[in-house]
């Protein structure tokens, strides 16, 4: 039972401000009302906008500043980790023991963007068959960021956009999933502390279809940063015109289990990474695909580790699997399996929910054409197929409009080495599930899974403008 509900305003111009309306956050697992919130309208929006635009021309915020202000960051979120993972826990529904990891990369990213202000340098240009001309270019930041994110990770990726955008010494306005907003003001909270300079960080609630598209249609933002579904990323390459975006979108990734693996590792790991945060991934294992003669074995070990998970309480350190973000999205997933098994697929395991609990599902028989297999799922429902050939399996991974992340459990070195260069995606694990991301690494994907990089030192990279300076030497 929670005691007493959070009140939280939001950050606007350096003052915490009262809005008129508020919007509720509930707890995703007892229903409960968790935390009031300020709720922006385009009034606000107006102003957040004008305050980010001012402290970009007036108020200076060097490199090294930058990165005192992203170090303190995360000395400050490193002393709160338990405060930080609660909320998440409670307005995300994310497991207890996840949530103190989200909370722990995110100082990981405050520390890698810090690290990030020493490296924005520019280039000398060889002046190869040029005389008379010295070329080289600078990097300045871009201007005003919007940051449009998940309810997923409601801070590492917010941290993912805010600390990369502050680091190339842009000002940020965040406008986080309404479902899960409390934790991105907190982190406003904690970045004041830290001593970011007023209108570098700001951040807007309300709906996406309201401050969402005020964000969109100001022309006075330069860079769209989002993580989100790949129909609304759409939406927003179409709006914002020639403005640029970093889209990181959706996918149904897939993980190869190939005869010469470790089975055992592979099944173990793969029931963990199907489930965790209930499927509510973008990288979440959704198809696995395994080779016919190992098929069986397989399938006996990963069915029993499944049934090892525990689903409930997300404040309980016990649980792997726990609520889904709304009923709405579970009673979606309810039809999605519906009406696979009407075309003719085989539930393992699961298959049913409890209001936003979806039990960990397992469905076999499934071919293209089904919305289990083609979409995004985003639910605790994991797809088994079967192959011959790897080429075939490769066929298979690549069949799919979203390319984010695969992996493959194999001995065979030289398929390690060839298989990055096949699969049509943005990252290739080996011997581990798609399901893996460090804080550290180029981390995006193609076709309808999005175009730009994250990771601090990539994401840094679309966030400043690169400047040509030609200098004539010429007396
Ligand atoms: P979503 O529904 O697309 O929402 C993402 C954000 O966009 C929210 O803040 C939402 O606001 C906002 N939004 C909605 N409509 C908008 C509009 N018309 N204009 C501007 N903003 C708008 O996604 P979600 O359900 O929160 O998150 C799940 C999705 O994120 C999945 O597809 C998942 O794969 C993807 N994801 C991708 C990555 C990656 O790195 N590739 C990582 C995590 C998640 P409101 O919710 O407040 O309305």
């Amino acid at each position: 039972m929670q005691s007493s509900i959070l009140k939280e305003k939001l950050l606007i111009d350096g003052q915490w401000i009262d809005t008129e309306k508020t919007h509720r956050v509930y707890n995703k697992y007892t229903g409960e009302l968790f935390a009031e919130v300020g709720l922006a309208d385009e009034r606000i929006v107006d102003q957040a906008v004008g305050a980010a635009v001012y402290a970009h021309k007036h108020t200076e915020f060097n490199p090294g500043y930058r990165y005192t202000v992203l170090m303190r960051a995360a000395d400050l979120l490193l002393e709160r980790i338990e405060e930080f993972a609660g909320i998440i826990a409670r307005e995300g529904g994310k497991p207890i023991t996840d949530a103190r990891v989200e909370v722990k990369r995110s100082v990981m990213t405050l520390q890698l963007a810090a690290d990030e202000t020493k490296r924005l340098v520019g280039e000398i240009i060889p002046n190869y068959n040029v005389s008379g001309r010295f070329l080289y270019t600078v990097k300045k930041p871009i201007g005003v960021v919007a940051a449009i994110t998940p309810f997923n990770f409601p801070l590492n990726l917010v941290v993912h956009k805010v600390a990369p955008a502050l680091a190339a010494g842009n000002p940020v306005i965040i406008k986080p999933a309404s479902d899960t907003a409390t934790v991105a003001i907190k982190l406003c909270g904690l970045l004041e502390q830290a001593g970011v300079p007023k209108g570098y960080v700001q951040c807007v609630v309300g709906s996406g279809g309201t401050v969402g598209e005020n964000l969109l249609h100001d022309s006075r933002i330069a860079h769209y940063t989002f993580t989100g579904s790949p129909g609304i990323g759409k939406h927003i390459q179409q709006t914002i015109g020639v403005r640029k975006a970093t889209l990181e979108l959706g996918s149904n990734s897939a993980t190869i289990v190939h005869y010469d693996a470790d089975i055992e590792k592979a099944a173990s790991k793969l029931a963990k990474m199907a489930f965790a945060h209930a499927g509510q991934i973008c990288i979440s294992v959704q198809r696995i695909f395994i080779q016919n003669s190992v098929r069986d074995e397989f399938l006996e070990k990963f069915l029993k580790e499944v049934s090892l998970l525990r689903v409930g309480d997300p404040l309980n350190p016990e649980t792997n699997v726990g609520p889904m973000i709304s009923e709405k999205e579970a009673e979606r997933v309810e039809r999605w399996i519906d009406e696979a098994k009407q075309e003719g697929a085989e539930v393992l395991v699961g298959g049913s929910r409890k209001g936003n609990i979806f039990y960990p599902t397992v469905i076999t028989n499934v071919k293209k054409g089904m919305k289990v297999v083609d979409e995004e799922v985003f639910a605790p429902v994991v797809s088994i197929f079967a192959y011959d050939s790897i080429e075939e399996a490769i066929e298979l991974v690549n069949d799919s409009k979203y390319g984010l992340q695969a992996g493959i459990y194999t001995a065979d070195l030289n398929l390690s080495y060839k298989i990055p260069y096949l699969l049509e995606v943005g990252g290739v694990v080996i011997n581990d599930t798609c399901c893996y991301r460090a804080d550290q690494m180029p981390y995006g994907g193609v076709k309808e899974s999005g175009n730009g990089k994250e990771g601090p030192a990539y994401a840094i990279q679309e966030l400043v403008e690169t400047v040509t300076v030609v200098v004539n030497l010429e007396e």
